[in-house]
């Protein structure tokens, strides 16, 4: 039996997107439900380190209209311009409203928030570097989620920990007006009924076998997205993070850089002087993950495979580690065996963020794609954080960004809500039949025993990406890897199709979310074989350059038949004047 609940309003995910949303929703006495498959505050948005990213000007003369040419830069030019402006001019008061809420951020000597340099910033569109990032030394995620976590518990926003949401439930116009979810201790699963859902499940790094995200990083918004008949966005734009531990995937924040440290090769030479001769080790992240896969493959990678290079900060000296990256050399220690004090840290460039998601608008509406007519709201649909792509990250996107990126469009997601429960203040009626393809879905997995199998073929997805959707890619290996995913898919079906006598619920939910893993690296590979150009994170051996005339658009995926649509790059902003494609250089 189906237990079921019902709420004005359904946010899925307790990461800093969701729950800036809900806060937005529950202090306006809203009936506001949280759903999290882990404990809300342990979401990756616990582990960012480095900061977040607001013109305040409080180190360095600053502008938000400097930060908005940086962003557009950093996106190769893909991001949409209108939603850039809106986030850049919304940066400063997003982060102050996280002061006032009691974020415990690190202090200037005159008491103003501290900040620090990032990749990809400047003065004067392109000028010298800026220092923008705002910081809560290098745990600045952690301090962002305990105070949205504590706001929500006074607003009573609800939650339902440790739930795991299988599929959106639509009626025949297309309304969405829930979820099915998996009571994870329990196996009872449940029907929980809105007006209006959000999407905010985050990334799906995972589906890379080197990764700084996180496991239950699966991208299953994405999923229950695709499975619903809807595109995803602009997922061939995968950012590889230049300094990630190598084979751990532990992630040393661009942060460290930003405090003075840099880069060198097996001989001590620090090469970003050859590559981004102006902004050196913080040229914008795509560049510096190409200079070192480029030191690597011409031998001059560090250790005994030479897989590696070296990111030095025994420069800096102890206090200045010890104050402003002390969770760093907690974790170098930890997992790469040097106190980063006396010794360089090896590092190597590591999957780290999606640049692509679930297509919204500015109000965190989730649209359909212009092959239905107009691009079109789906009625109480939202989604907002690193699941969706609305697109302020383009082709690349700068450090610091994302978690701007969650508060301001939580927000706006959260007001467009208010106005649409107002709009629509009654339910609409369930149809019978509303949640049984969710638990079909749940049904195939019932009996199997997961373990060896599903860890299998999860491993096997991850090679394939790893290896034929890297730093570099090329059309033989493209087509290669689709070939070989085909085969990998195949045994997922069989392996439902066993009929196994233990259960465990933990096996079940990784079957779940390996689905959803799967359905993520079919559309990565289809949208990258067909972007024939390199542009930002995406780069083709075979297609080294920018394309503007063809491939100024964004990727539509649509899991139907694998076919693609594409939709233009919005170039206008919302009151200043557009910023016109250029060469980039750092
Ligand atoms: C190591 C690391 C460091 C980073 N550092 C920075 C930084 O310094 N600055 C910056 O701007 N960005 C940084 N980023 C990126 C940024 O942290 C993330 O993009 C951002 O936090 C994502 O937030 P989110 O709310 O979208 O998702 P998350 O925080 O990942 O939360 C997702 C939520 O969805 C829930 N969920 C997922 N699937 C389901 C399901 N099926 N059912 C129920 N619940 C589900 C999860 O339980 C979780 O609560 C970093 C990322 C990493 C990995």
């Amino acid at each position: 039996m189906i237990a079921k609940r019902s709420f004005d309003a359904l946010i899925v995910g307790g990461g800093g997107a969701g729950l800036r949303a809900a806060l937005q929703l529950a202090s306006k006495a809203h009936k506001v439900a949280v759903l999290s498959k882990v404990f809300p505050t342990r979401s990756h948005t616990v582990s960012a380190q480095g900061g977040i990213t607001a013109a305040l000007g409080n180190v360095s003369e600053d502008s938000w209209h400097w930060h908005m040419y940086d962003t557009v830069k950093g996106s190769d030019y893909l991001g949409d311009q209108d939603a850039i402006e809106f986030m850049c001019r919304n940066a400063a008061s997003v982060v102050y409203e996280l002061e006032h809420m009691g974020l415990p951020f690190s202090r200037l000597p005159n008491g103003k928030i501290y900040q620090r340099p990032f990749g990809g910033q400047s003065k004067h569109y392109g000028g010298d570097q800026a220092v923008r990032t705002c910081a809560a030394a290098d745990r600045t995620g952690h301090a962002m989620l305990q105070t949205l976590y504590q706001r929500n518990i006074a607003a009573r926003t609800q939650f339902f920990d440790e739930f795991f949401a299988l599929d959106l439930v639509r009626d025949a116009e297309g309304y969405v007006l829930g979820v099915v979810a998996l009571e994870i201790e329990t196996g009872q699963p449940w029907l929980l009924e809105a007006r209006a859902t959000l999407l905010a499940t985050g990334g799906a790094g995972r589906v890379f076998r080197h990764s700084t995200n996180a496991l239950i990083n699966t991208g299953d918004g994405l999923g229950m997205v695709l499975r619903a008949g809807l595109p995803l966005e602009d997922m061939e734009f995968w950012q590889f993070h230049p300094t990630g531990i190598p084979e751990v995937g532990c992630l040393m924040t661009e942060g460290c850089r930003g405090e003075g440290g840099y880069l060198v090769n097996r001989e001590g030479e620090r090469f970003m002087t050859r590559y981004a001769p102006h902004a050196l080790d913080l040229a914008s992240r795509d560049v510096v993950s190409r200079a070192i896969a480029q030191e690597i493959q011409a031998g001059r990678g560090c250790g005994e495979r030479g897989d590696h290079v070296l990111l030095k900060l025994d420069h800096l000296g102890e206090e200045t580690i010890r104050k402003r990256l002390p969770g760093i050399r907690e974790l170098a220690i930890r997992f790469a065996g040097v106190d980063p004090v006396v010794a360089p840290i090896p590092v190597t460039p590591t999957v780290h963020y999606m640049m692509g998601g679930i297509p919204t608008n500015l109000h965190g509406q989730v649209v359909t794609p212009m092959r239905y007519g107009p691009e079109e709201a789906v009625p109480g649909l939202y989604a907002v954080g690193e699941c969706a792509c609305v697109s302020v990250h383009g082709a690349n996107r700068l450090g610091g960004n994302s978690l701007l990126d969650l508060l301001v469009f939580g927000r706006a997601a959260g007001e467009r809500m208010l106005e649409y429960l107002r709009d629509n203040p009654y339910p609409r009626p369930m149809p019978k039949s509303g949640p049984e393809p969710a638990l079909a879905r749940l049904a195939r997995w019932d009996r199997t025993d997961g373990g060896e199998r599903i860890a299998a073929i999860r491993a096997d997805m991850q090679r394939i990406l790893q290896t034929h959707c890297g730093v570099y890619r090329r059309d033989d290996l493209l087509r290669e890897g689709i070939e070989k995913l085909t085969a990998v898919e195949l045994r997922m079906t069989r392996a439902a199709l066993e009929d196994h006598s233990r259960v465990f619920n933990t096996a079940r939910i990784e079957a779940l979310e390996l689905e959803n893993l799967l359905a993520i690296a079919r559309a990565t590979l289809v949208s990258a074989l067909a972007r024939t150009e390199s542009r930002g994170a995406h780069a083709r051996e075979d297609f080294p350059r920018r394309d503007d005339d063809h491939w100024l658009r964004h990727t539509l995926y649509f899991r139907e038949g694998d076919t693609l649509d594409y939709k233009p790059v919005r170039l206008k902003p919302l009151t200043v004047e557009p910023f016109q494609p250029k060469e980039r250089r750092y």
